[in-house]
């Protein structure tokens, strides 16, 4: 049977009303359940249904829910509380209504993509080649960055009335997480930005030698290839040869990804609730391994925005086909643009319920203009009429 959900904001069901959205979301749209986000990066978001000022900008990382401390003692990290949430807890008054309206409740929780902890925690950051803090990400091989994660996940799934955590960047977030407008002169290609991706901090050096793997070496190599690209020289972008032919780097990369599945098994031992784990990026790049994980988690998700069914299609089975056990899988679409008409929408989760999938994540309520609700609601019972 198809299960669908909708990611969702939780500024945006307070201020449309919570009763009103949770209510519309369960019986006009038709949802299971919503993937609220109790924690969450920074962003600037054009509002599409409510008068009044339409641009709503954060400038912080932050929690949506009133934390206990209690829960924060032992780690470095501390919550930062949003605004939002210092005179109500909005997760407490959400999570109660689709109790009382029949919609069940997934945390979308942000991972390692943190600006604000990164810059009051350099040393937890991701640490490039030359030694510089990264400032958009934590690092997962860092256990302050690790005690904080569990000890968040503990909180919101025991504290609050949840049927699944989501991990959203539980993993390496790669080169390109900037704060600022990017100043980059040279085209670093595949390899240049693989070598850009690779964090050097303590804790991955730790975890190198554990592994009898030289980080020491491998940075000094890295410093010298990038310093090559730098001045002007070309890696090119046969990434796959490159990797094969260093196997220092391979080695490394190895280290990278269990450091990464280490952690969500950390995860699933320290919460019962179901997980979910968000891909959005690769084994290369991110360090994901993804039979690894979905031996630990309960669900796995990818991405088929855009507006192409035969794409889509392909996308769900080129990523089944890898899985164990195929019915993990969640698919994430757009119900905004590109998908601009019904035909499409409803052409785009056929395809993908036609490769196999039976789960589905709606991009994004507050994003989603009003007139395409109805749109999921026909698209979600034509699939539920094929099961
Ligand atoms: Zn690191």
């Amino acid at each position: 049977m198809s299960y669908a959900t909708m990611w969702t904001y939780p500024w945006d069901v307070l201020d449309e009303g919570v009763e009103k959205v949770v209510g519309f979301l369960r019986e006009e749209v038709g949802l299971d359940a919503i993937s609220l986000t109790p924690v969450y990066h920074t962003y600037d978001q054009l509002r599409l249904h409510l008068p009044g000022p339409r641009l709503l900008s954060t400038y912080e990382d932050a929690v949506y829910f009133q934390p206990e401390l209690a829960c924060y003692r032992q780690t470095a990290i501390q919550p930062e509380v949003s605004p939002l949430a210092r005179d109500r807890d909005p997760l407490a008054i959400i999570s109660r209504q689709c109790r009382a309206r029949g919609l069940k409740l997934t945390l979308w929780t942000i991972g390692m993509h943190n600006h604000l902890q990164a810059r009051r925690h350099p040393d937890c950051a991701l640490q490039g080649a030359f030694g510089d803090p990264y400032p958009g990400a934590l690092c997962p091989a860092n256990v302050q960055v690790r005690e904080y994660i569990r000890a968040l996940s503990v909180e919101l799934t025991s504290r609050y009335e949840v049927d699944c955590i989501e991990y959203e960047s539980l993993y390496y977030l790669g080169w390109g997480m900037f704060r600022n407008h990017a100043k980059v002169g040279v085209d670093l290609g595949r390899v240049g930005r693989l070598l850009l991706s690779l964090c050097f901090c303590p804790a991955c050096r730790q975890r190198a030698a554990a592994s009898g793997v030289d980080a020491g070496a491998l940075q000094a190599q890295v410093q010298q290839w990038l310093e090559r690209l730098f001045a002007g020289g070309v890696l090119g972008d046969g990434l796959e040869d490159f990797v094969v032919a260093a196997p220092l780097l391979t080695a490394y990369l190895q280290v990278r990804a269990a450091t990464v599945t280490s952690l969500v098994a950390e995860l699933r031992q320290a919460i019962k609730t179901p997980i979910s784990f968000l891909y959005m990026g690769d084994y290369l790049n991110n360090g994901i391994d993804t039979a690894a994980i979905e031996k630990l988690v309960d669900q796995v998700e990818i991405l088929c925005y855009g507006s192409d069914p035969v794409q889509a299609r392909a996308q769900a089975e080129a990523r089944r086909v890898q899985m164990a056990a195929p019915e993990q899988l969640l698919a994430g679409l757009s119900a905004f643009h590109p998908v601009a008409d019904a035909q499409t929408l409803r052409q785009v989760i056929g395809a993908v319920h036609a490769a196999g999938v039976r789960r589905f994540s709606y991009y994004n309520y507050g994003m989603i203009p009003k007139k395409h609700f109805p749109w999921i609601r026909e698209a979600l019972d034509e699939v539920r009429r094929h099961g």
